[in-house]
């Protein structure tokens, strides 16, 4: 049989040829690793790719492949990687010490960064990862309000423990993982993203609501998006109940400007929570906010307070001072302004990029996303644009997302899902090559029978 022409073999075939010393880790993972990965995002058909080195915008496969990265550390690295400033705050701080079981001068300087950039930040506390932010935030609420009961949104994403693995990811009744007790799933309340008279008659039906958390720019890394006039909404009626109102702004926040997306939409929370750009690309979260809920954390010469009126918070890696490091020299660029305009306007071409190639081939689909967010979605044919979270996932996360992620690897780009991040170290080039590589990654799905109509 004559040999196949790279363009006419299967996506998945190509895809195992291009990425062959990928392949044979990935076996080898499958006998260490459960799932074979470390982050179930990285679960990817037919096997993930493994990298080597990365540098700016770029990353390197262990199989000698370049690609334009998206994922830029899960959203951490708005300055993209090895960022000057930063490996050598890191490399300083690394001579001195790595943990010094102690406080320490730039988990100062690091809060006072965070207290003059988000407007919500009376208070700081540090923890290792959102996961444990929205955790701590959580306890806070139900600490103040003497509540027990959280409010989230379908489709919005606050991490992996027990109060958040619910409502993901469609069928939203049904929680994102098992192993949750049932005691506990009673206690997360579920609402339609950007509908306040759902969340009014929950409030209604449940006065004890201590918090509503969301992802003030769009659920799911804003593939849901936005809606302004409901997050004006919900902050009166929060502030009216009682309810402390918790912006997640894990990947808003020194993203949607140097403030996050309270900054840009100019809507303060109660509390908010922080994680990836927050520790320049090192593990690091926080919860910041409202000194009298933060005061929940603080001592008193008082011993029956302290062992029976506030919260008990330890945390080994908390403001780690390489994870200080990294972050003051991050914050400090961020303060600029400057990487967030560089990243937005990357976004914007990015999107506007996309969306003509779409049309130019008479593809039915969008691109979701504002500030330096993107998601593709490529429709059913005669679909109007979608708007409810059932049909953003079916259409982003289905087969045919599978198979334009492998499109676009092939093509020397590293989508998260079918969008990702923008980070300000890509350049006007890296859109247009990465626009460019969208339109081939079309012509090898329609080649595959993959696109409607095709
Ligand atoms: N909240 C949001 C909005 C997130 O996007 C994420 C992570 N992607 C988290 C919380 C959890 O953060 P981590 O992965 O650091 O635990």
């Amino acid at each position: 049989m004559p040999a196949m022409r790279g363009s006419a073999l299967r996506l998945a075939d190509a895809f195992a040829q291009r990425f062959p010393q990928s392949l044979a880790r990935s076996r080898q993972a499958a006998g260490i690793l459960p799932g074979g990965v470390t982050h179930d995002s990285r679960h990817f058909h037919p096997f993930p790719i493994y990298v080597d080195r990365a540098q700016g915008a770029r990353k390197w496969t262990i199989d000698g492949h370049e690609l334009i990265d998206y994922w830029m550390g899960h959203g951490a690295l708005l300055l993209g990687h090895n960022h000057p400033a930063i490996v050598a705050a890191v490399e300083a701080q690394l001579a001195r010490g790595t943990h010094y079981g102690a406080s320490h001068e730039l988990e100062l300087a690091w809060g006072e960064l965070v207290q003059r950039l988000v407007p919500c930040a009376e208070r700081v506390r540090f923890t290792s990862s959102g996961t444990e932010a929205t955790l701590l935030a959580l306890r806070l609420a139900r600490a103040y309000t003497g509540r027990s009961k959280i409010i989230k949104f379908q489709g919005h994403f606050h991490g992996w423990h027990d109060y958040a693995a619910v409502g993901i990811t469609p069928p939203f009744d049904a929680p994102n993982s098992v192993g949750i007790p049932a005691e506990t799933l009673s206690t997360v309340l579920l609402a339609p993203p950007n509908d306040l008279a759902a969340v009014r008659a929950l409030l209604d039906a449940h006065p004890d609501v201590a918090a509503v958390i969301l992802e003030p720019g769009g659920g799911s890394n804003g593939l849901i998006p936005p809606n302004l006039e409901f997050l004006h909404g919900l902050r009166a009626l929060t502030a009216r109940r009682g309810v402390v109102l918790i912006f997640d702004e894990v990947i808003t926040g020194f993203r949607y400007a140097p403030g996050g997306a309270q900054e840009r939409y100019g809507i303060t929370p109660d509390l908010t929570t922080l994680a990836k750009i927050l520790a320049g690309g090192l593990p690091g979260g926080a919860v910041a906010g409202r000194a009298d809920i933060m005061a929940y954390l603080d001592y008193r010469d008082d011993p029956q307070w302290n062992r029976h009126g506030r919260i008990y918070h330890p945390g080994t890696f908390n403001a780690n001072p390489l994870s200080a490091a990294a972050a003051v020299a991050c914050l400090q660029q961020v303060a600029t302004g400057a990487p967030n305009r560089q990243a937005d306007a990357r976004g914007t071409e990015l999107r506007e990029g996309l969306e003509t190639v779409l049309a130019r081939r008479g593809i039915p689909g969008w691109v979701n996303g504002e500030s330096s967010v993107f998601h593709i979605i490529l429709a059913e044919p005669g679909q109007k644009r979608p708007g409810a979270p059932a049909d953003l996932f079916r259409l982003t996360r289905g087969p045919i997302a599978t198979a334009l992620r492998q499109a676009m690897l092939l093509e020397g780009v590293d989508l998260m899902h079918t969008g990702a991040l923008v980070s300000a170290a890509h350049t006007p080039e890296d859109i247009a090559f990465t626009i460019e590589a969208f339109d081939r990654a079309l012509t090898r799905l329609e080649a595959e029978g993959l696109l409607p109509g095709a």
